[in-house]
């Protein structure tokens, strides 16, 4: 994928770019930039399995992509001391796929299932005995002389990520013993995780760079690490060493066509849609995706938290509606008799 999005998609995108994320990511709950409060749950849970000797609760991580869930996961093994499996809801999508994965797991690994809400039904269903009992039945033959043979797995911790914990089902929801919400990064601890990569990646940056790449980045650690490579790149191309001065970074970054919010070009289309397309709201959801070409899914779970978080859209019962804000980003006048929040 050539396009526009690539610098400032929330998403990670090929292996290569894996490769670098793995570098970049914290190993230990100590260097895990922010999410105090998650990560005060999470060592209380850690260190309680094991002062008992036994795997961790299971724990779900909910939130927007590029917030650290996958690197949790990494450390919540590293942390146990324990092997870690990485699988994905759309890898599972027969119960058969879940049962060879769990058969294979080793006492007390951990099990990370990213975008769990994407695994089939019918593997949903075999989870839930799993994780409560460490046991799966297995189907054999079909019809009226099918029987199910029970099978006891070895306990493990299962890790779920997902960015949309609205679609799980309860049962399984319940069946985690904690959850973690990911909240977007504030400015200031994005700068921290731009220091600390900035010194992995052997770049100089002052305090006033690193302010100016924090506030562009979508309270995303996976958005900053990325302009920070950019400006890097920038910096060693132009100016040939490896100290990025203010005027790297914003050129480096005009380059890219990041706006000085840090929106990309979904969240502009998105708001360039509902502001000039649909008055200002509004509007449903699947019309608002229509309109940019884009999944349902995508908008909800990508784009529209943020532009609800920074206060550029509100959802109501009616649909989305933007907010004078949203008309004052895209230089529009608000038209008297608008919507606004509050009346809605
Ligand atoms: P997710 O699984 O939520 O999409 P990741 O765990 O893959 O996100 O994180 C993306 C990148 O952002 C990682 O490579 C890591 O370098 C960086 N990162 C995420 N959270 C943090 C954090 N709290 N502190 C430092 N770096 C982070």
């Amino acid at each position: 994928m050539a396009d526009d999005r690539d610098v400032t998609s929330p998403d990670a995108l090929d292996d290569s770019e894996l490769a670098i994320e793995g570098a970049l990511r914290p190993g230990s709950l100590a260097e895990f930039v922010g999410q105090q409060k998650v990560r005060g749950q999470l060592q209380l849970l850690l260190d309680a399995a094991r002062i008992q000797q036994r795997p961790a609760d299971h724990i779900l991580l909910a939130g927007p992509p590029g917030l650290g869930k996958t690197t949790l996961a990494m450390i919540v093994a590293h942390e146990s001391e324990r092997p870690l499996r990485m699988s994905s809801g759309p890898a599972i999508q027969h119960a058969g796929d879940l049962a060879a994965l769990l058969s294979s797991l080793t006492p007390g690994e951990v099990l990370f299932i990213d975008e769990i809400h994407r695994m089939a039904r019918s593997a949903e269903e075999m989870l839930y005995l799993a994780m409560e009992d460490f046991r799966i039945d297995i189907m054999v033959g079909k019809g009226a002389g099918a029987t199910s043979i029970p099978l006891d797995l070895a306990p493990f911790t299962l890790v779920g990520a997902t960015t949309r914990s609205g679609l799980l089902p309860n049962p399984l929801r319940d069946r985690f013993g904690f959850t973690a919400h990911l909240e977007y990064y504030e400015p200031e601890e994005l700068e921290r995780v731009i220091a600390r990569s900035a010194d992995k990646l052997g770049v100089r940056l002052g305090e006033a760079q690193r302010a100016e790449i924090a506030r562009r980045s979508r309270g995303t650690p996976r958005i900053a690490n990325r302009l920070l490579r950019r400006v890097r790149d920038w910096a060693l191309v132009k100016s040939g060493g490896g100290e990025a001065a203010l005027a790297d970074v914003r050129a480096a970054l005009e380059l890219y066509d990041v706006d000085e919010i840090g929106l990309d070009r979904l969240d502009r289309a998105v708001l360039d849609a509902l502001v000039r397309r649909f008055r200002g709201g509004p509007v449903g959801l699947s019309t608002l995706a229509v309109a940019v070409g884009e999944e349902s899914d995508t908008v909800e779970s990508v784009v529209e938290p943020y532009l609800v978080r920074i206060g550029y859209m509100g959802r109501t019962p009616r649909g989305r509606v933007a907010t004078p804000e949203a008309y004052a980003h895209l230089g529009i006048a608000h038209p008297d008799g608008a919507l606004h929040l509050d009346d809605l």
